[in-house]
Parts: structure tokens; sequence; C-alpha cells
């Protein structure tokens, strides 16, 4: 069997690449127009082509700026499913947190979890829970779970102020970094030949009879518009899709999108040394993660219906109410929006219960659903970021029996494609380490190189030393100066946002959401695309008002002063 892991990276994109782009949307007939460029649509892309297929994929904003940017960024079987008594689904995606440690192994990486639960029968039932949660994945899982005694509950976690029983379990399951998986799957999918093409908006779903032969495509850099004929148009639009199934005339809403939000706090505000698991204060019956990130920790996440605009979701003091009493209660600590550095609001892309706004949200499927009318035009939404791959394989396997001939034949092979490192993790980190030595660079940045950039990690040390980059971009944070101008000349990136906020996690991290970066992130983005100095005061001006409102309640300080909404 061929070893795909193999396949190189793609060649430096020449800056006109994006034109030539454009014109090949409206001159190919392609086999499968992809819509959407969140973790559903990458991974169909990626499938489609790798099968043999002739694919494009249009986003209309940046790569993972909807709801694959927005997540938990946890690869994870989904404990809380057992309650829902969802093993399924909990089957499947233990089955691919494990393929995704396998293929990434650079960007999925194990996590131990620790439980520190009151009361014994709750206690025992969370160890019946945690037999199932290990069996359902065959123990094949990075740890089994254990039993933990009171001291070590307190190491794992040593800030928690109470934990009733004494006693507490520890688990594992794995996280990633949500937008950079969905880079990584999509130039896995271009290394097949697949066209991506960013900042390009379906305006029109165009038919010819009854069937969806493609869409009316807009550049909203140039204004100009093509039209992608195609034989199968999936929508992967997540919480858009109604809006897109809307434009071909399709049935009735089938969307109930619900948010959740997520605070960032220092470590020294809120300590744990594994990420922990800890009772909310309502009385919804759930729980709120903890999750170690370098010395900052994430909070999240909450779950409730929402009818605002899809475009712009934010925090509320409601949001951050919930989240701060369920880590205060549990730490006695008295955290609030202004202990926070950073914050983060992301719509899940929830299938109605024949939109029943009454039933809660975290009762509504996580499963995915594939909706194939009018002829045409498929529908993938639904689902997580951790069962991305089986989604796109099953939406592939559908086009390509429709496509029939020896299309129909075609059988996916993602189980197999790397998805950007090829080799152990570990011995990639030590080359890069001896790399590092040769060129003058601190052996100490390689891990982290190697864990966000796989086998470009070299190129990338060159590129550091040859224009003296290997500083970080933000005082406090680890990713460095070089991987701004990376994130321009190779990752698709067309904004300050795109390369502060998904490309780096800076805005997410940084109390002041980078913005001191900023100019400098303008001026690799003029140099590259030819922007003016007016264009480069409205980029950074922009973001800085969009980290804003999406704070909410969160300050973000050193905002141009008209960002305040
Ligand atoms: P999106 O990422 O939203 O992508 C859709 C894209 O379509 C967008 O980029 C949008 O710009 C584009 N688009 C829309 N309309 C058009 C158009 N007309 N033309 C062109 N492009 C268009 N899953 C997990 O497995 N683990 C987790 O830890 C986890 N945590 C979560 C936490 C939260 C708070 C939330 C909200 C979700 C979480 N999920 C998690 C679920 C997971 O994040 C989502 O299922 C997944 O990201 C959805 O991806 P998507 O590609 O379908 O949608």
């Amino acid at each position: 069997m061929a070893d795909y892991a193999a396949v190189p990276p793609p060649p430096p994109r020449p800056p006109d690449s994006r034109d030539r782009a454009l014109e090949r949307l409206g001159e190919q007939a392609w086999d499968v127009l992809v819509v959407g460029g969140g973790i559903t649509g990458a991974g169909i892309a990626l499938d489609a082509a790798s099968r043999g297929l002739r694919v494009a994929l249009v986003e209309r904003d940046d790569l993972a700026s909807g709801t694959s940017s927005k997540s938990s960024s946890l690869v994870h079987g989904g404990l809380r499913y057992l309650e829902q008594y969802g093993f399924g689904l909990m089957r499947e995606s233990a089955v691919e947190r494990e393929r995704l440690r396998r293929l990434a192994p650079h960007l999925v990486r194990p996590l131990k979890f620790t439980i520190p639960w009151s009361g014994r029968r709750r206690t025992r039932l969370i160890g019946i829970g945690l037999w199932l949660y290990d069996g359902i994945a065959g123990f094949q899982g990075p740890s089994r779970h254990r039993r933990l005694e009171t001291h070590e509950v307190v190491a794992h976690l040593p800030g928690l102020a109470r934990h009733l029983d004494g006693h507490g379990y520890e688990y594992s399951d794995c996280r990633t970094d949500d937008a950079r998986l969905v880079l990584a799957v999509v130039r896995a999918a271009e290394r097949f030949g697949a066209t991506v093409l960013t900042r390009a908006e379906v305006t029109e779903v165009r038919r010819a009879g009854d069937r969806v032969v493609g869409a009316a495509v807009r550049d909203r850099l140039s204004g100009r518009e093509v039209v992608a004929a195609a034989r199968w148009t999936v929508s992967a639009t997540g919480v858009w899709a109604d809006s897109l199934r809307g434009m071909a005339g399709a049935g009735a809403p089938m969307l109930q999108p619900s948010k959740g939000v997520h605070l960032v706090f220092p470590a020294s505000a809120l300590r744990v040394e594994t990420a922990g698991v800890v009772p909310s204060q309502t009385d919804d019956g759930r729980s709120v993660f903890l999750i170690p990130w370098d010395d900052q920790v994430v909070v999240g996440t909450t779950d409730h219906a929402y009818d605002g605009s899809l475009d712009a979701p934010g925090l509320d003091a409601a949001d951050v109410a919930y989240l701060c009493d369920a880590v205060n209660a549990a730490f006695g600590t008295t955290l609030t929006a202004a202990d926070a550095v950073g914050a983060y609001a992301g719509l899940r892309p929830l299938l109605s219960d024949e939109g029943d706004k009454a039933v809660g949200t975290d009762q509504l499927s996580r499963r995915h659903t594939l909706l194939g009318e009018p002829p045409g035009l498929l529908t993938v939404t639904g689902g997580k970021l951790t069962t991305y791959r089986a989604m796109a394989r099953e939406a592939v396997d559908l086009i390509a029996e429709d496509l029939g001939g020896s299309r129909g034949r075609l059988r996916s092979r993602t189980d197999r494609v790397s998805l950007g490192l090829s080799g152990s993790l570990d011995a990639a980190v030590a080359r890069a380490e001896i790399l590092c030595g040769r060129l003058g660079l601190d052996p100490a940045i390689a891990r982290h190189v190697v864990c966000r950039h796989g086998d470009e990690a070299p190129e990338l040390l060159e590129v550091a030393a040859e224009y003296g980059e290997d500083a970080p971009l933000v005082p406090g944070l680890p990713y460095l100066a070089v991987e701004a101008r990376w994130a321009v000349e190779r990752e698709h990136a067309l904004s300050v946002a795109d390369v502060l906020q998904r490309r780096m996690r800076v805005s997410t991290r940084d109390a002041s959401a980078g913005l001191s970066a900023a100019p400098r992130v303008a001026a690799l983005l003029a140099a590259a695309h030819g922007w003016g100095a007016a264009q480069s005061e409205a980029g950074i001006r922009e973001h800085a008002e969009r980290i804003a409102a999406e704070r909410g309640p969160v300050p973000l300080p050193g905002a141009p002063a008209s960002s305040v909404l």
C-alpha cells in the first residue's frame, strides 16, 4: 500500500496565485465545489482530492474563521455522551481520536483530566462511566483512567478548594489547536491538487432544472464574480447552512445554533497541573472544563440556544458569571471578567429538534447530518471537530457513488494521509534542536516550532535565522516573529486577524489581543499585497473592534479609542 505520508509539502505560493485560483474557479468543471473552510469543508476537500476528484474550496472569510477556531480544541471521545447513552458517537469519536494522533502527532497531543467530584454515589458512578469510556475506545486511548487519592487530586489541581469525599479520577483525551488543524487538513488537500480560495463567498446557488450545478462566487477583495460549475456542490457552512439551503430553494431551517464561550486566565490566577472538570453552579447538570495551555488556563464552556447574529457572537455578563461561578465555587477564587486575559465565543451547528427551542441545547444531537436535496447539493453539518474525517468520508462516499464509473469505485484514503508530520514527534524535535544549534538559534524553540509546523519546521527555522525573527512576536507568548511572515507567505493569511487570531492564537491569549504586534503584521501584509497606509490602519482597527465586541465584559486594554462599540 502506498505511503501517502511521504507526499512532500507544497512549494511556496507565488504572489499572484490567488488571481490564478479565481480564474481557475470559473474555467474548470469541478467534480466537487466545497463551500466553507472550517473543519468540515477542509475534511471533505481532502477526502475528495485524495481520491483523485477535481476539487475547489471557497471560504467567504478566512479558513477556520467560523466555529472551527472557537471550540475547546479537544479531540475527545466525549465522556458526557455517556449520560445520553451516545455509545455509537463515543466509539466513533474514540476511534477518530486515535487515528488523528497517528496522522498529526504534532497537532493532536494527549491530555490528562482530573475529576474531583463530591459524594460517594456520584464518585462511584463516575468510576463506572470511566470504565465504559475506556472500554468503548477498546482500551486504546492515551492512557487508562485511574482513581486518585486526596493528595493526588490536590497535586493535579493545586488550587482546588473543595472536593467533598476526598477522591477523584484521572482520565485521558487529546487536545489540538483547532484552527491549525483546519489549516493542516486544507494544506494536505492542496497537496492533492485542490484549489482553495478564501474571501470568496457563494452568493447564489446555480440550478439547471431540478439539479444544483454549481454556484456564483464573489471575490470579496476585488469584487469580481465567477460562476463555478460543479457536479456536486457541498455546503459545509456550519451554522450558515440554512442560508445556503435557502439559496437553493430547499426546505425548512434545520439548525438550532447554540452559543459556547471560553475565558482564558493566567495560570497564576488558577493553578492546575492537569485539565480539570468541575460542576457548573446552575441546575443544568453540566460540567466546566479547565484546560491548561502553557502558562494559561482555558475555561469553558457554556451551551445555550442562540438567536443573535451568526456573524458576530460575543460574550455577555451571564456567560462570564456561569464560568466564573463554577470555577470560584470549586477553587475558592474570586475571579471575574477583569482577571481574564482573553475570551471567545462560538456557535455550535446543532440539529434542531424540529425547531423546538424549549429543548436544552445540551440535549440536541452532536451527530452530523448529510442532506442530499435538492439533487447536486449536499449539506453536511452538525458533528464535531473530532469526527470530521469520518463525516467527510461518508459525504464523499455518497458523491463518488453518484459520479459512478471508475470514480464510484474510488475509496477514501484519508486514514493514511499525513497531516503535516511524517515520522515521530520526538525525532522531529531532536532534528530541529540540532538545526537550531547550527543556525545559532535557541534550541528551546524547536518543540514549539515542530508542534505547530510539522515537517515545515526546518524551513521555517532557516527563515527565522535569515531574517533574525526568532524572538517572541508578543512578550509572554511562545509564538515567534517569523510565524507572522510564514502565515502571510505560506498559510493563506490575508488580514491582521488571520495572523493574530487563527495562525497564532495571540488575540485570544494576550490581554491586549496582540495589538502591539498588529503594525508589524500589517506591514508584512502590505508588502505581500500592495496595501497602502490607510488600508493597513483600517485592517488593524477592524481587528481591534471585532475583538472588543467579541470579548464583551472582558477588558481589551490598548484598543484604539473608537473601538469601543
Ligand atoms: P465552521 O467552522 O463554522 O465553518 C463553516 C464555514 O463556512 C465558515 O468559515 C463560514 O465563513 C463559511 N461560509 C458560510 N457561508 C458561506 C458562503 N456563502 N460562502 C463561502 N463560505 C461560507 N468539537 C470537538 O470535537 N471538540 C471540542 O472540544 C469542541 N468544542 C466546541 C466548543 C464550542 C464552544 C463550540 C461552539 C463547538 C465545539 N465543538 C467541538 C464542535 C466543533 O467546533 C464544530 O462542530 C466544528 O468546528 C464545525 O465546523 P464546520 O466546518 O462545520 O463549521
